[in-house]
């Protein structure tokens, strides 16, 4: 062999079969899935959680160790060489909490953004809860007139409440706010214009935007004014025999301040009228108490988009109204019937659970002393400064406690509504801050993401804000003291979670 490449191929491939050799070995010293199944831990297991589920935790397991075992052999094969039965066991119990774990989660929102779309924003009140429950576990009369025997309608169940709440003639219930606006427009000006000032065309996110639902629901889109000032010419001037409808949406997740003009709902719904077309008010968050009596910044409600001439409002369920997800549609009886019986109203009706949770949640507007204090988003908007801090301190001493690179202090911070409610309102609140205090800013980062991760990793994953360097806590949305309680139970998880952290590629799981 004069020619160096196959001598060097054929070194290799020796050494490659010896690693498989070693490899090989050292794979068959791994006990059969059997063995797994008959130790008593996970016998015991399967009382819980069933064999299949165990035996899959296992098959993982061992799955993940024979790979582990290809990608070290060579280098420190005896260290893996025996591998006991019980670290073994271990590694498949942890699995098999994994697998048992549900995908819809419990987690904390500590993000300082109340109504959080991402975290399903409102919570629903008890009596929502206890009615959803009743209405999964028994028969209801759903769409089923008890007093005449015959056929009903579903949205009764909440029609008269939401009238009585909004002042409105009538009202009809789908899936979501956007599926309302839909539903409206299509049902209203299919085929026709829908006249929109320019400083409204706004983007709610996960796609909702005027423009196109406009587009979906068949109408022409016709923008008038300009992005900040709209006057009541530009409507006047945009009106012509093809104007299906005047549509004002609020712009609830931004604010154009400055030099602003827009044309109050009272002149739209009488320059509407006077052209014979309805006038759409979409509101989005549906506020159905006076924020302002509650020490809260002032928020549009439905009533007074009746009262000031609107024919069609519509609203979310699970916004500032701190119900289930919903879209409602009030307004003017006539119209509220042509939407009733567009072919879409079918395909976005709301199902038993949901209408349960609704109508419980407005009979809380209707009955309840203080409904700030028994729908969860209206209490936990109006949380006292005070008693947000007092959850600070009590949790202080054993979260500064817990870690000796990361300091954890009580700051002042500012918690805002969320889902475009208010986007300029700020609430004063507190945060725990976690800041990585040792080594250099790289140091500090690395430190950082850490410590949001372990959050993020445990049972119950707390969902934190970064900010500024550090992680805040956002303690506004903690309840005392149940969920308090929950929260320091896991510390312990916490320290254990950061710590294998510590050895891991940033972003990487178990
Ligand atoms: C939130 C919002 C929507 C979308 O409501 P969903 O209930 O999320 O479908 C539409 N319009 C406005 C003005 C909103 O604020």
């Amino acid at each position: 062999m004069d020619d160096p490449l196959p001598a060097m191929l054929y070194l290799r491939n020796l050494k490659l079969g010896m690693d498989l050799k070693t490899t090989m070995d050292v794979r068959r010293s791994l006990p059969a899935v059997d063995t797994l199944l008959a130790h008593p831990t996970l016998q015991k297991a399967q009382l819980r959680h069933g064999w299949r589920l165990v035996r899959e935790a296992i098959r993982l397991t061992l799955e993940s160790e024979r790979s582990r075992l290809a990608n070290t052999t060579g280098r420190t094969e005896h260290q893996h060489a025996n591998i006991s039965l019980e670290t073994l066991t271990a590694r498949a119990l942890e699995r098999l909490e994994q697998l048992a774990r549900p995908n819809s989660r419990s987690v904390f929102n500590l993000t300082g953004t109340v109504i959080h779309t991402n975290l399903g924003r409102s919570l629903l009140a008890e009596p929502a809860i206890e009615a959803m429950a009743q209405a999964a576990r028994h028969p209801t009369a759903l769409e089923y007139d008890l007093d005449s025997g015959g056929r009903g309608d579903r949205d009764r169940l909440v029609e008269p409440l939401l009238c009585e709440l909004t002042g409105a003639e009538a009202a009809t219930v789908v899936n979501n706010n956007a599926g309302a606006v839909l539903l409206a427009l299509s049902a209203l000006a299919c085929g026709r214009e829908a006249v929109i000032s320019r400083g409204e065309l706004i983007e709610i996110g996960g796609a909702f935007r005027m423009p196109d639902i406009m587009v979906s629901a068949g109408c022409r889109l016709h923008e008038v004014g300009a992005t900040n000032r709209t006057h009541v010419r530009d409507f006047q001037a945009a009106l012509n025999e093809n104007t299906g409808l005047i549509v004002k949406a609020h712009t609830s997740n931004y604010a154009i301040t400055g030099f602003t003009k827009s044309v109050p709902e009272s002149e739209l719904a009488r320059i509407a009228h006077a052209h014979g077309v309805p006038f759409l008010v979409d509101l989005g968050s549906g506020a159905l108490t006076d924020f302002s009596a509650l020490g809260l910044p002032h928020e549009s409600q439905p009533r007074e988009a009746i009262a000031a001439g609107a024919d069609v409002v519509t609203f979310s369920g699970d916004k500032l109204l701190g119900g289930p997800q919903a879209g409602v549609i009030v307004g003017r009886r006539e119209l509220i019937d042509t939407i009733k019986r567009h072919p879409l109203k079918r395909a976005l009706r709301l199902d038993k659970l949901t209408l349960a949770a609704l109508e419980a949640t407005l009979r809380l507007y209707r009955d309840s002393d203080a409904p700030q204090r028994d729908i969860p988003t209206l209490a936990m908007l109006t949380r006292p400064e005070t008693d947000i801090a007092a959850t600070g301190e009590r949790l202080l001493d054993s979260a500064q406690a817990l870690l000796d690179d990361i300091d954890v202090s009580l700051a002042p911070c500012s918690s805002q509504l969320g889902s475009g409610s208010l986007p300029v309102d700020r609430l004063p609140s507190y945060a725990l801050v976690w800041r990585p205090v040792s080594g250099d800013r790289h140091a500090r980062e690395r430190c950082l993401r850490r410590i949001e991760a372990a959050f993020r990793q445990l049972p119950r994953p707390v969902i934190g804000r970064l900010h500024d360097g550090a992680l805040y806590l956002d303690l506004r949305c903690l309840h005392h003291p149940t969920d308090e309680d929950a929260f320091v139970a896991q510390f312990t998880a916490l320290k254990q979670r950061y710590e294998s952290l510590l050895d891991m590629p940033l972003g990487g799981q178990p």
